[in-house]
């Protein structure tokens, strides 16, 4: 009970666990002692970057007792969060998402900043610890950062995570492109998973007001199998939609080597969605070129426009 928890967000992505590894293992090096959790089920390339770099999956956790000790990593927004999160003795945040409902009882560390990856912020935590990032370490924090910017293509993407990326890289001993391609791919073969997840990938909730909106986001090589599918993929957005009581529900296709999107929604929100990318939506989605983030060019738009 003493050991405090690492925790990122709820569908886990790679900072998410990449993060609360290192910044466990910081902590841990710093004198408290902390564990890393996750969230939810491991994905395909978070579970490709654990394999590469000789590391378990952290176990998972459901629900935070009341006034365990916990670090936030990679999200602030309480409804992204492991639940019982609002009783629980949140210690830190080092996150570099928006803020959104974020609120504690007393004053704790904060490291919030406009990066690409948690990873990123991480990095310069330990250089100014002046704490040795071990191999395996300094593997899942590129393997985060090449995740969340899709090797450095995504317009979130800033010259501190090229760096951190570059030095990680070179205590990682990898060639940070080629791995990096190979746990993009990875994580973007869809093929065996059953369509009712693609929907499901990687979703977050959104509040717009009182309403809820979730944008989940699918990162492939190639859309067209995907977009195949629009049809059956509408109507499994639609009963998620109506099964959580959604305002809408959307779903990023987003073709990493092209760099663009497909955006499918549901909730009869052409309008909204109209003025929020100055396009027209047909068939219950809009094409965006050159739109891969969903922090950056999907909820702030849609925010700006509900
Ligand atoms: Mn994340
Ligand atoms: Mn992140």
């Amino acid at each position: 009970m003493n050991e405090i928890l690492v925790a990122g967000h709820k569908s886990p992505d790679t900072d998410s666990i990449g993060s609360a590894i290192a910044c466990a293992y910081l902590y841990t090096e710093t004198g408290r002692a902390a564990k890393a959790v996750r969230a939810g089920e491991i994905n395909k390339e978070t579970r490709f970057a654990l394999r590469s770099f000789g590391l378990t999956e952290p176990p998972l956790c459901t629900e935070f007792a009341a006034g365990q000790q916990v670090v936030l990593v990679d999200h602030n927004e309480r409804k992204q969060s492991i639940d019982g999160v609002r009783d629980a003795d949140v210690v830190a945040l080092i996150d570099h998402h928006r803020l959104g409902d974020f609120e504690t009882e007393k004053p704790i560390f904060i490291s919030v900043e406009p990066v690409g990856c948690t990873a990123t912020i991480l990095f310069r935590m330990f250089e100014r610890a002046q704490v040795h990032i071990p191999q395996e370490i300094a593997g899942m924090m590129l393997s985060a950062i090449i995740s969340d910017t899709l090797l450095f293509r995504s317009p979130t993407c800033t010259e501190r995570d090229k760096l951190a990326v570059k030095a990680l890289a070179k205590l990682a001993d990898v060639d940070y492109e080629e791995y990096g391609m190979n746990m993009l791919k990875a994580g973007a073969d869809v093929s065996d998973i059953p369509v009712e997840q693609w929907v499901q990938t990687d979703k977050k909730e959104f509040m717009a007001g009182e309403q809820t909106f979730s944008v989940a986001q699918l990162s492939v090589m190639d859309t067209a199998p995907i977009l195949a599918r629009r049809d059956e993929l509408h109507r499994l957005m639609e009963a998620d939609r109506s099964a959580h009581g959604y305002l809408a529900s959307f779903l990023m296709v987003t073709d990493i080597l092209q760099e663009e999107t497909e955006l499918l929604f549901v909730g009869g929100i052409d309008a909204w969605v109209a003025r929020a990318f100055a396009t027209e939506p047909r068939d219950g989605s809009v094409h965006l070129p050159g739109v891969m983030s969903r922090k950056k060019q999907i909820v702030p738009p849609l925010l700006g426009a509900v």
